[in-house]
């Protein structure tokens, strides 16, 4: 076999070796090409884009951007996706740029504000895609989209879910949110913070009498009041109705809390301007810490049951939450379904209380007492029910059935009397009977069933039906009077006393309370009270009784005053009927000074 010479050799190789060179040259060269043609491709892609497309290094430094970018953030030339971001949401920025770098093909989203030429903020929904690996691109490329008209929207929706519409406060859903977050400090600090529930007094009578459209405008008036108490980081809610809560936030030690309160109470009470006249109203405050109760809703339900019992106590005061509130609301919700239970049972009677003539002793009239025999508890002193009923309504349909009760027994004593002996009969007309619609209708019917001519009825008021609306007011009082019955003005002097009502109501005897009874024939005590009544009553040919006479010394100092009638146990507690008739026809001796006559025992009852 013939050698092949080496120089020849040498010349195949290396002719080999060039052509594979040049292959690989030439290959290089190809996808040099393609890689030309495929950036040009990407980048025609995104350059024609409407979507603002921003491709970044992986720093965030800004590489490159299509058109439509540059018209949303404006001049973006040399500058990072950082300088275009609100300062606020760096750190979403940053996060964003993280996620994308170790993201491998997976779209990383994100939304935060982005700054626009004119210096204002967009909400951008920022896509990235991670080509850092992809030669054509090396970059993050980020799909910017403007999502500020979605967010507006949101951000709309959320303030209607957490506002109240009409006073623009915030409402229970997000007054429970702040709440949540101070009842959550409560193991850092002492008195994180405290929360006030208010309630506008009386609101309702604004409502009724000066229509909504002048309510609303009140509660708007009084939710910019309630503003300037408290400092820019507290929050106030409109809960609903005329009812506000105020959450006071960082270290609010227990006084400085019930300044703020006695600050908001008084500050309520100046008067509103609104709708060009001027309009009172007085709020009732509870007030509970957030260390107290299990949740926030506890807080809130605590400072709301403080509210009750300073509404209770006196209206336009504060009260501090405490824990046997509980209970007793308890009992009074047991005694209230009692009550309703009883209404229906024959567990309630009538007794009557004599009136009589200090100086002779002789009797002049009665004034019938309601009466509850509760099933377990015996007795229910009026003190502990009549309020109750009066809330609930209940006292309606007990007060037509006190009156029906009391005119029928007093015709029937009219029949046994002599005929000089006129007893009069005083019946009390609850103000919530008062305000329904029916009432001169059940007055009247109870007269006309029973035969009891109306002069001998005394209708026995409370100062706090004058106090209701005016115009309406007035003709009632003067429908009942046209029925030919006396109107009494009871427990006078302890309500809200305006001696102009006595002047424009039609009324005829006040009856002088117990209170200022009570110091009269004291050593050194000055009835002055009692004295300035009698006087008034005398000047306006109106007759006084006085009420509650217990001892001999009340009943001389009130005949020194000028007052002739009185009632109380120094004469007869109240009685049965039937004890009443007895004393009335079998004795007929004046009830003298010494008499004492006890409740009977065995009194029917009234509903059957
Ligand atoms: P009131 O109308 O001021 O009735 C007088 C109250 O004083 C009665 O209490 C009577 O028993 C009590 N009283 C009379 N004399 C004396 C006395 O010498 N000393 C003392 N300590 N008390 C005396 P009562 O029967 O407990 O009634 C309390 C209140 O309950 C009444 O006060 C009245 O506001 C209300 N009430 C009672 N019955 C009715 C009713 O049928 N309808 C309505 N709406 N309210 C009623
Ligand atoms: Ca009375
Ligand atoms: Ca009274």
């Amino acid at each position: 076999m013939a050698s092949i010479p080496l120089p020849v050799a040498l010349g195949v190789v290396a002719a080999v070796v060039l052509l594979e060179l040049l292959r690989r040259i030439a290959m290089v060269q190809r996808d040099v090409r393609r890689l030309a043609i495929s950036e040009a491709r990407f980048r025609a892609i995104v350059q024609n884009s409407t979507d603002a497309i921003l491709i970044v290094d992986p720093d965030g430094e800004l590489r490159y951007v299509t058109p439509s970018a540059d018209s949303l953030f404006g001049e973006t030339k040399r500058r990072s996706l950082f300088a275009l971001t609100h300062p606020e949401d760096g750190a979403v920025a940053e996060r964003f740029l993280q996620q994308v770098r170790r993201s491998t093909g997976m779209p990383v989203v994100e939304e935060w504000r982005m700054r626009r030429p004119d210096g204002s903020w967009l909400w951008i929904e920022n896509t990235g895609t991670n080509l850092l690996l992809e030669p054509t691109v090396s970059g993050i490329v980020v799909n910017a989209r403007d999502v500020s008209e979605r967010h507006s929207l949101e951000a709309q929706l959320t303030h209607q879910a957490y506002h109240d519409e009409l006073t623009r406060l915030a409402n229970r859903a997000l007054f429970l949110n702040r709440v949540t977050r101070a009842v959550g400090r409560r193991g850092h600090e002492v008195h994180p913070a405290a929360v006030l529930f208010l309630d506008l007094d009386d609101f309702k009578k604004v409502n009724d009498s000066l229509g909504h459209a002048v309510g609303d405008e009140l509660l708007v008036a009084a939710a910019a009041r309630l503003t300037s108490f408290v400092r820019p980081g507290d929050t106030i809610a409109r809960l609903g109705g005329d009812e506000f809560a105020i959450l006071l936030e960082g270290a609010v030690d227990p006084q400085s809390v019930t300044n703020i309160a006695g600050r908001i109470a008084e500050g309520l009470r100046a008067p509103f301007r609104v709708s060009g006249r001027d309009v009172f109203v007085s709020v009732s405050i509870g007030i509970a810490d957030v260390s107290h109760g299990d949740t926030p809703d506890d807080v809130v339900r605590n400072a709301d049951l403080a509210m009750y019992f300073a509404k209770a106590r006196a209206k336009g005061r504060f009260v501090v939450y405490e824990r046997q509130m509980h209970a007793r609301v308890m009992e009074r919700l047991e005694l209230e379904a009692d009550l309703r239970r009883a209404v229906d049972r024959a567990s309630f009677f009538v007794e009557y209380q004599p009136i009589v003539h200090l100086t002779s002793g002789l009797m002049y009239g009665a004034e019938a007492l309601l009466r509850w025999r509760h099933p377990e508890r015996g007795l229910v002193p009026p003190s502990e029910f009549v309020a109750l009923a009066e809330d609930t309504g209940l006292i309606v349909p007990l007060s037509r059935v006190v009156l029906r009760e009391a005119c029928e027994r007093a015709t029937e004593w009219r029949s046994r009397q002599r005929r000089d002996r006129k007893l009069r009969l005083s019946v009390n007309l609850s103000p919530r009977h008062f305000q329904e619609s029916t009432v001169v209708e059940d007055v009247r019917e109870a007269l006309a069933r029973s035969g009891l001519p109306s002069p001998m009825l005394t209708l026995e008021i409370t100062e706090s039906v004058l106090m209701q609306e005016g115009a309406v007011t007035l003709d009632k009082l003067r429908a009942l009077k046209s029925l030919g019955l006396q109107l009494a003005l009871d427990d006078f002097g302890t309500g809200y006393s305006s001696l102009g009502y006595l002047q424009r109501f039609p009324i005829d005897i006040l009856k002088i309370d117990r209170t200022f009874v009570e110091p009269i024939g004291s050593l050194g005590v000055d009835p002055a009270i009692a004295r300035a009544i009698v006087a008034l009553g005398r000047s306006l040919h109106i007759e006084t009784i006085a009420e509650g006479i217990e001892r001999p010394e009340q009943r001389e100092g009130l005949l020194s005053l000028g007052c002739s009638l009185g009632q109380g146990f120094l004469f007869a507690q109240s009685m049965s009927a039937e004890a009443f008739v007895a004393i009335m026809v079998d004795t007929p001796r004046s009830l003298s000074i010494v008499q004492m006559y006890a409740p009977s025992p065995g009194s029917a009852s009234i509903v059957s």
